[in-house]
């Protein structure tokens, strides 16, 4: 649905230029920006996508993947179409890589059904493609969802501006954000944008006391090598030891088919560099192995939280989130 955007100048020439992701794309009339969702008509920038909606699934917080933000919960999960980068291994390219005249299986809902609909369960998940694109509907449901007791997360790549963030992270819970890399290269030629932005975005959800995970996908030869590998977890070490990072193994997708799926055994070394270097939590996706899904204490060892596939059980909290063996307070939002 077309409904006038938010963020955005108005330029000479009937021209725009939005303001909404480090693009910053200029616009002449009938012309729409990198994501395929904004467009200029008229001199005024519109979103195309208000409340047209391509998914909607129930999954396990764990699937975002948050695995210290109300573990065990269900959240109700919906997207669009579009997205402001264009990763070559895409997971969901089907429903990102297109913009809203070439996908016939929209549906357009009110933040009022969105949120009906989520009522059940325990919050509401933006997912599956990139929410940032999708700002204005996502203000609107988050806001409605907040008032009715749900949580809300974003599942990113962290390509946004900081006003807009500011704005939506007053209503955002938890946020997943993808760094798809550690070196600027792999993100100019497999991604299509640039490593900073996704930086600093990360910086401002943890300045803000958001609840905070990441995710970086192991491509073999693209972003595997120790020295990169070391150079994150340093970094997030250095920004707050307590993030949750998740490492996941690859597999050949879209356009990224001449790679091989990532060895198990480079996703157990960068497990090891990033437990070297400090952090306290970190987790390897798509490997299949409890040991590596499960949540220890980082003060004494003892099982938190064990996971197995998406099986989650809270073995060793207290109700206030301490280490039931040691009495330490974990990051952990029960
Ligand atoms: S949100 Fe879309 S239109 Fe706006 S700057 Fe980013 S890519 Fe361009």
């Amino acid at each position: 649905m077309k409904v006038l955007a938010k963020h955005w100048t108005k330029l000479e020439g009937n021209k725009v230029r939005c303001e909404l992701c480090p693009f910053r794309c200029v616009l002449k009339e009938g012309q729409t920006g990198v994501c395929r969702v904004r467009k200029n008509i008229g001199g005024k920038l519109y979103t195309m996508i208000y409340g047209s909606v391509s998914s909607i699934a129930v999954d396990p917080i764990e699937k975002k993947p948050l695995f210290h933000f109300k573990p065990g919960s269900q959240v109700f999960s919906i997207s669009t179409v579009g997205c402001n980068l264009r990763c070559k291994h895409c997971q969901n390219w089907e429903i990102s890589q297109v913009g809203p005249d070439e996908f016939p299986y929209l549906r357009e809902y009110t933040p009022e059904e969105i949120v009906a609909m989520a009522l059940p369960y325990d919050g509401i998940a933006f997912t599956y493609n990139e929410p940032t694109i999708w700002h204005e509907f996502n203000l609107d449901v988050s806001k409605l969802a907040k008032k009715e007791g749900l949580y809300t997360v974003y599942v990113t790549n962290g390509y946004i501006n900081e006003e807009p963030l500011r704005e939506i992270i007053r209503y955002i819970d938890a946020f997943n954000i993808d760094v798809k890399a550690f070196n600027d290269e792999f993100y100019r030629k497999i991604v299509g944008g640039h490593l900073d932005p996704v930086l600093k975005t990360v910086e401002i959800v943890h300045s803000l006391g958001r609840h905070l995970e990441l995710t970086y996908l192991i491509i073999p030869t693209l972003n595997d090598s120790e020295e990169e590998i070391r150079k994150f977890v340093q970094w997030v070490h250095n920004l707050d030891p307590d993030i949750p990072v998740h490492f996941s193994r690859f597999f050949p997708m879209y356009k990224l088919t001449d790679k091989p799926p990532t060895p198990v055994k480079i996703l157990h070394r960068a497990y090891e560099i990033a437990k070297e270097v400090g952090l306290n939590y970190v987790y390897l996706g798509n490997t299949w192995e409890p040991e590596y899904e499960s949540t220890y204490c980082p003060y004494c060892g003892n099982l938190l939280i064990k996971r197995v596939y998406y099986n989650t059980e809270i073995v060793g909290l207290t109700k206030d989130g301490r280490c039931k063996k040691c009495g330490k307070k974990v990051n952990i939002r029960l």
